[in-house]
């Protein structure tokens, strides 16, 4: 009977771990223990990794860079190829008590050396190709070197390193700085605490019921959130498996599909699936779950998606200074054209002008919860800007939320054009470039104008020879007012975009800015 009651309470109660004193670690740990020999991750032309393997690197790592004098809150800033030793680099930083600190890959040296000033890193991590030159902008910083096959002076780091235990860290001390990008000035550092990150991807989780018997594609970059922390954490977080790409490959990903239950990509990894005659029904069989985020999905992607696999992607919304803010039901309406409800624990509210709006009306999208971020890094002033005292955070989105309650994104207020004095959204005019014949997408922008201060454009992709610039200027006459009708339609062969799909407004505003002058 005693020894009934001992195994109950051993049962009842759970055992501390090594982890249990690092706030984010052990989370993301928890759902792997008593899982150690199961793989994590299927690696495309790579020994695949099992969650044990994982967490022990890992610890190699924090070990590594504790030796190389990482003390809590120092940063660690990494701009490297994406391989499973960069993910486990991310842990390990944490479990060191460092702060992660990703850089695009695509990023030039100038660039990185602003990033490197500006954060003042006690390690960087870089490719060794650019191993000089980042000693050249390092200053007192320890250098180390991750190529592509996860090979360098930081794997000579680790060998001989034995288990380490995770740095103690609450939920409000910093794991990772991720820099903006920088659409307008200079790019601000958002500061993401441990709880920022545990909350919100715990929250998708049960949101998008993720479980150990997932399988998730993860081909997005790992130096933004929804590489890094929504499809990494939320994986970790389930105890799920990862196909494990290096980027967007549409024969590696329709290669895994049978394999996998779930994508998360941008938009255009969708729309180039499409392109490909292997995308069927058949294929797309044992898939659960297609996530798209990070840019607005066309309607008629989402169309198409659903006529030729017959799933409905979920499209969220979220940015990296909020985590995840709204995404479609999981069961319910995944409505096109919206990003669906505020998340459980993410409060949402459209402003204009100080004041709530009405619903349906357009306005700058707020949203208060622990998914937002703790301030801009060293920028107070800005930080005072766009966080509130009581916890709102103005999001620079304009968008509306219908009396249902979906939210849709109308596009980034300083994208909003004033010609005449009167507001265009971009949006509304795309919208109804993108329902014409022979119209594949479009962008609408304003450029300086003499005599109305900004002068609309139309920069359109035709999926049709026959498409004429003249015929759209035509067929939006009668169906908008005269003032956002576009004073000039351009056709070009494609849109510029970054390498989160989103489409790059102000390249286009200084390609164009001559225009009317
Ligand atoms: P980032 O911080 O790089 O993740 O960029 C965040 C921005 O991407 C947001 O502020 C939005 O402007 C945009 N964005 C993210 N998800 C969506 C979406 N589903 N639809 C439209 N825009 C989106």
């Amino acid at each position: 009977m005693a020894l009934a009651q001992g195994t109950n309470r051993k049962r009842l109660v759970k055992e501390p771990t090594l982890y249990d004193q690092n706030y984010l670690i052990s989370r993301l740990h928890a759902a792997s223990v008593g899982q150690e020999t199961r793989n994590f991750a299927r690696i495309h032309q790579r020994a695949s990794m099992t969650f044990g393997e994982l967490f022990a690197g890992a610890e190699r790592m924090a070990a590594a860079l504790v030796s190389l004098g990482v003390e809590p809150g120092d940063r660690v800033a990494v701009q490297v190829s994406k391989t499973i030793e960069a993910i486990q680099l991310y842990l390990g930083t944490v479990m060191a008590g460092g702060v992660f600190l990703p850089l695009n890959t695509a990023y030039t040296t100038s660039e990185v050396s602003y990033f490197l000033g500006d954060a003042t890193p006690r390690v960087v991590v870089c490719d060794p190709l650019h191993e000089d030159a980042v000693r050249n902008i390092a200053g007192d910083a320890k250098v180390l070197t991750l190529d592509d096959k996860g090979r360098g002076t930081l794997e000579e780091a680790i060998v001989g390193r034995g288990g380490f235990t995770p740095v103690a860290r609450g939920p409000d001390d910093l794991a990772a700085i991720l820099y903006t990008s920088g659409t307008t000035g200079r790019s601000k550092g958002a500061m993401l605490s441990h709880k920022n990150l545990a909350s919100n991807s715990e929250m998708l989780r049960d949101y998008w019921r993720f479980t150990k018997a997932d399988v998730l594609i993860h081909a997005l970059p790992i130096f933004h959130t929804h590489g890094l922390f929504v499809a990494t954490n939320v994986a970790l977080l389930a105890g799920a498996s990862v196909e494990f790409l290096a980027g967007f490959n549409a024969d590696q990903i329709l290669d895994a599909m049978p394999r996998a239950t779930a994508l998360m990509g941008v938009p255009t990894f969708y729309t180039r699936l499409l392109d490909d005659p292997r995308l069927t029904r058949a294929r797309a069989a044992n898939m659960r779950l297609f996530i798209s985020g990070s840019a607005p999905l066309l309607v008629d992607t989402h169309e198409k998606w659903e006529d030729r696999t017959g799933h409905r992607i979920l499209e969220r919304y979220g940015m990296t200074e909020t985590n995840m803010s709204t995404s479609n039901p999981y069961d319910g309406d995944r409505r096109a054209g919206t990003v669906g409800f505020p998340l459980p624990g993410v409060e949402a509210r459209i402003r204009k002008d100080g004041q709530e709006v009405e619903a349906g009306e357009i306005g700058v999208l707020e949203v208060r919860g622990d998914n937002v971020f703790q301030g801009y890094w060293q920028m107070p002033e800005k930080t005072a800007e766009e966080l509130l005292p009581d916890g709102w955070f103005i999001t620079g989105d304009l968008a509306k939320i219908d009396a249902d309650g979906y939210v849709t994104i109308v596009g980034r207020d300083k994208d909003l054009v004033i010609t005449g004095g009167f507001n265009v959204y971009p949006k509304e005019v795309e919208a109804l470039i993108d329902d014409l014949p022979g119209v594949l997408e479009s962008a609408v922008i304003g450029v300086p104008h003499p005599d109305f201060g900004e002068g609309v454009v139309a920069v359109v992709v035709p999926d049709a020879d026959t498409l004429q610039a003249e015929g759209i200027a035509m067929a939006l006459d009668g169906q908008l007012a005269k003032f956002k009708q576009p004073k000039k339609v351009l056709l070009v062969p494609e849109l510029p975009r970054n390498t989160m799909g989103k489409v790059q407004k102000k390249a286009l505003r200084e390609t164009y800015a001559d225009l009317f002058a």
